[in-house]
């Protein structure tokens, strides 16, 4: 990759996009091992990847109260969500080795001190709530008791579970450049793509070069679609519906943190990192159940001034298709009452497609209704 091609494109978060890859110090073996959790492990691919750029390791707890009650890193750079390495007490030693859930050694960091946390305030300030029900802020109170912080070197990136979508902050900033694109929309999805995702992705994307479908493959709850179900959903709709030279479709590692506006913040600078000089935020946004308000995800961009995060946010109501109009539409454009929208709430189209039913074209598109039909029945 030459320098001079992705210079049209956005800078990365802080100026330089990270690599914390490398190879196994050679004392490895006689290292103290700390296992991390799945969050945890996918946190640190993407400090390898450089998609949390400027992170470079665990945050020490300067950054981390910064985080916490200014959504900034100590040196003032936005950044919305902790990203700690939970441990039981201080480790021996000033390094130690990072292994995966099964064991295999991964990382290596070198020990820059350790920290104690208040859960509670933790979920208060990062999720909203102290709710032990919100899986975010469950997930928090079951970690060990302490932080360590450190930079890391990853020697054993995790193994992508799809590998054709895997592309790393690098590789997008050069497929971008190579096609072309200066101006990209990246789009946050953990769900398939009913025709309100695919209306909205297309309206952003008339106004930039590129769009980034980027689903987020990493944790998420137990009832959410399974991620190989939505991935086929995305490839039906894109190669029937999408010119194929406006749109990439790759997989966001991220685990789901459920934080609601805070990780729609997290999310937009993540994608800033893989080139994205836009993203869209639509209602409830990285929220679950009934935690966050409906635009919370997008009101919270105000509490930055537009320059700090460089990556431009755009905003989407919910969206329809108005029989009236003849279109897809949202309040902001359709005058007609709702009995003229085509609404299906989320349960009932799994009841339909359940029951292998197609839900109505003007609601989602035969392709993707066939995939999830055929998910459903299996
Ligand atoms: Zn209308």
């Amino acid at each position: 990759m030459s320098a001079v091609a992705t210079d049209s494109l956005i800078k990365p978060h802080g100026g330089t996009l990270v690599d914390r890859t490398g190879a196994a110090p050679d004392d490895i073996a006689d290292l103290k091992v700390i296992q991390l959790t799945s969050r945890e492990l996918s946190d640190l691919d993407m400090i390898a990847s450089g998609a949390l750029s400027p992170l470079e390791g665990f945050m020490n707890q300067a950054d981390y109260e910064s985080v916490l009650e200014n959504m900034r890193l100590a040196n003032g750079l936005p950044w919305s969500l902790p990203v700690c390495l939970a441990v039981d007490g201080p480790p021996v030693g000033d390094r130690v080795a990072l292994a995966d859930e099964s064991g295999k050694l991964v990382a290596v960091l070198d020990v820059e001190g350790t920290f104690d946390y208040d859960k509670e305030r933790e979920a208060e300030l990062a999720y909203r709530t102290t709710d032990e029900e919100h899986p975010g802020v469950a997930r928090l109170y079951a970690q060990k008791q302490m932080y360590l912080a450190g930079k890391v070197t990853v020697f054993e990136r995790s193994t992508p579970q799809f590998p054709e979508l895997a592309w790393d902050p690098a590789d997008t900033r050069r497929i971008f450049a190579e096609r072309g694109w200066k101006r990209v929309v990246g789009f946050q999805t953990r769900n398939p793509i009913h025709r309100a995702h695919e209306y909205l992705t297309k309206v952003a994307l008339e106004t930039v070069d590129g769009l980034l479908i980027h689903p987020l493959v990493g944790d998420t709850k137990g009832d959410d679609v399974p991620a190989a179900t939505r991935v086929a959903c995305y490839d039906v709709l894109v190669s029937n519906y999408y010119p194929a030279d406006r749109v990439l479709v790759s997989a966001f590692p991220a685990a789901m943190r459920y934080a609601g506006p805070r990780e729609a913040i997290w999310h937009a600078i993540c994608r800033k990192n893989y080139g994205c000089s836009h993203f869209i935020v639509g209602r409830d946004h990285a929220g679950v159940g009934s935690y966050y308000g409906t635009y919370d995800a997008q009101l919270i961009f105000d509490e930055f001034e537009p320059h700090e995060l460089d990556i431009e946010p755009m905003f989407f109501e919910h969206t329809f298709w108005c029989n009236t109009c003849g279109s897809m539409a949202s309040a902001k454009t359709c005058p007609h009452p709702s009995e003229d929208h085509v609404f299906l709430s989320g349960t009932k189209v799994r009841e339909m497609l359940g029951a292998g039913e197609v839900p109505p074209v003007e609601f989602s598109r035969p392709e993707v209704a066939k995939v999830l039909i055929e998910a459903y029945r299996n």
